[in-house]
């Protein structure tokens, strides 16, 4: 640390040793130089956070403080003494080997944002995989509603390919862009405080790229996540049908072959013209083949027994009639039968009437896809590779660390190298990802001893301990960390002649076939958001109620 600094002198007395940079005025001065001022500050007595900063003739006053972050009323006032910059009189300084550290671990977390991109893209496979396996659940369950499902579903597995290459892809654009900025963060031993404030500019562009990666990562989940919003709406609706019928089993006894439809609550059967059944509230089922009503007896200990069930073969119309009060009447051969329910609720039921009858129009044909049937594969390995690769070639980098060749090729030694749940595997056998590993270990031990060093100056600075045991425990720290950063370096020489090269370079265009059209999968979505717009504002509306009024109205 010293090797370099020593040549630099405090901009003030320009005689000693800096220890402080001022972030404001980017000054470099050393403890003697400091200023120091002792505050009168507002302390939360709960949570201890500084709350204000009290001028000297306010401290007589008797204001009440307020807590901004747990809005406690109880407060202590201390004195504080703080370090100020001579230049400015300001307390925006930080000592110089922080400063340093600072700009390491904010460039180092920057590059981290890179895992955004399968942990973004998991988070969507994880939701993809529990639609898909409600769907298989409701299939296998006799529940063939609306075929749009499994259109959707297939639409988004098929899509998966193609989103990890165009992540990929642009992680390696990235990359390119990256390296020049990051290039000024290799060596912090050869740092200087004049060139902070030109590491912070770096850190800027890199922050600016992160971010438009994190925005591009986003809008490209974005698209695939609206078409699996419709799919999830969809199949909500079906569940929800499908639960009401588990519910009540053992009373609908549904013939073999019988294919449930829907269900309404609370609906009031009035009048059955050609039978004396009781007039009564209850759950009213369609299937293909057959109505069925369960009359609901008991005030507090609700109990349900099966009243009625005709088949549909022998309904001729529905119509709501009446003119204040709506009823809804079915009229068979024989007579008619009356209900009464909320409006809504009652053209739900006449809609729902013509799709029973007609069910084989509305319902799903043949098997469930074996696209569909295969589990998704959340693992996401070769993505995860490309990225861990690029970021640990981006944190150890020199001119030939990594080269793009072949987006499907990556340079990595081995494809046994594997990742579990976005964890490096640390038993990991290859050589030169274990000295990859060892590094990241070593650099680790490198930051926490020039933690020590920093603290051991604090201390010295504050005069907490002595100029003898300051300097017998600096000499000792500082030998441990020279052969430290000369192994770091050692090792990173040796990483980069053993990373293997590939000459082979196509442009990266070329070698990626992207097969469908992003903007056509966007266009396709506005289709369906336009369809959705135009014929249906009911959809919208279920969202809130419990009852899907009609999910057909897709067609
Ligand atoms: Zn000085
Ligand atoms: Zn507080
Ligand atoms: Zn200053």
């Amino acid at each position: 640390m010293l090797n370099n600094e020593s040549a630099i002198t405090c901009n003030f007395c320009g005689s000693l040793n800096p220890i402080y940079y001022c972030n404001k005025c980017n000054v470099v001065f050393c403890s003697k130089c400091k200023k120091e001022e002792l505050n009168n500050l507002v302390f939360c007595a709960y949570c201890g956070i500084t709350i204000a900063k009290i001028q000297n003739n306010d401290l007589m006053s008797e204001q009440k403080y307020k807590c901004h972050k747990c809005r406690s009323n109880k407060f202590v006032i201390g004195q504080k003494r703080v370090r100020l910059c001579p230049g400015c009189n300001q307390s925006n300084i930080s000592t110089i080997a922080e400063k340093k550290r600072n700009l390491i671990e904010s460039s180092r977390k920057l590059i981290f944002r890179f895992r955004d991109g399968y942990k973004e893209l998991y988070t969507f496979l994880t939701k993809l995989s529990r639609v898909r396996n409600k769907l298989i659940e409701l299939r296998t369950s006799g529940f063939f509603h609306d075929p749009k499902i499994e259109s959707f579903i297939l639409k988004l597995i098929r899509s998966i390919p193609l989103t990890k290459k165009q992540i990929m892809f642009r992680v390696e654009q990235d990359y390119k862009i990256l390296k020049l900025p990051l290039q000024k963060f290799l060596d912090p031993s050869k740092w200087t405080p004049d060139k902070f404030f030109l590491l912070e500019a770096s850190l800027n562009q890199i922050k600016e790229t992160m971010d438009d990666f994190r925005r591009f990562i986003d809008e490209l989940i974005e698209t695939s996540n609206k078409f699996l919003i419709i799919a999830t709406k969809k199949i909500k609706a079906v569940s929800y049908y499908k639960n009401i019928y588990d519910k009540f089993e053992g009373l609908l006894e549904i013939l073999p072959g019988e294919l449930p439809i829907c269900a309404f609550k609370n609906v009031k059967f009035k009048k059955c013209s050609f039978q004396d059944l009781k007039r009564s509230k209850g759950n009213l089922f369609l299937t293909d083949r057959r109505m069925i009503f369960l009359r609901r007896k008991g005030l507090i200990f609700r109990k349900y027994i099966h009243l009625f069930d005709f088949f549909l073969e022998g309904f001729e119309k529905v119509e709501l009639v009446g003119r204040v009060f709506k009823k809804l009447k079915f009229s068979l051969e024989e007579g008619n039968i009356k209900f009464a329910a909320p409006k809504k609720v009652m053209r739900a039921i006449k809609n729902y009437f013509t799709i029973s009858i007609n069910f084989e129009k509305y319902r799903v044909e043949g098997e469930i896809p074996t696209e569909i049937l295969e589990p998704i594969d959340l693992n996401l390995l070769d993505l995860k590779q490309k990225i861990e690769l690029i970021i640990t070639s981006l944190l150890s980098l020199t001119p030939t660390s990594y080269q793009i060749t072949n987006p499907n090729q990556i340079s990595i030694t081995s494809p046994s190298v594997q990742f579990n749940n976005f964890e490096r595997n640390d038993n990991n056998e290859n050589p030169s990802n274990n000295i990859v590993l060892f590094l990241h270990k070593i650099q680790g031990e490198e930051f926490s001893l020039s933690n020590t060093l920093q603290n051991l100056e604090d201390k010295f600075n504050q005069g907490i301990i002595s100029s003898e045991e300051y300097l017998k425990q600096f000499r000792h720290l500082q030998s441990e960390l020279f052969s430290i950063r000369k192994r770091i370096d050692q090792i990173q020489r040796q990483i980069n002649n053993d990373l293997p090269y590939n000459p082979i370079s196509r442009p990266i265009s070329q070698n990626l076939r992207i097969d469908q059209n992003p903007i056509q999968i966007n266009s396709n979505l506005r289709n369906v958001e336009n369809t959705r717009c135009n014929n249906d504002d009911s959809d919208e509306k279920n969202k809130s109620k419990p009852v899907p009024i009609n999910i057909f109205d897709m067609y």
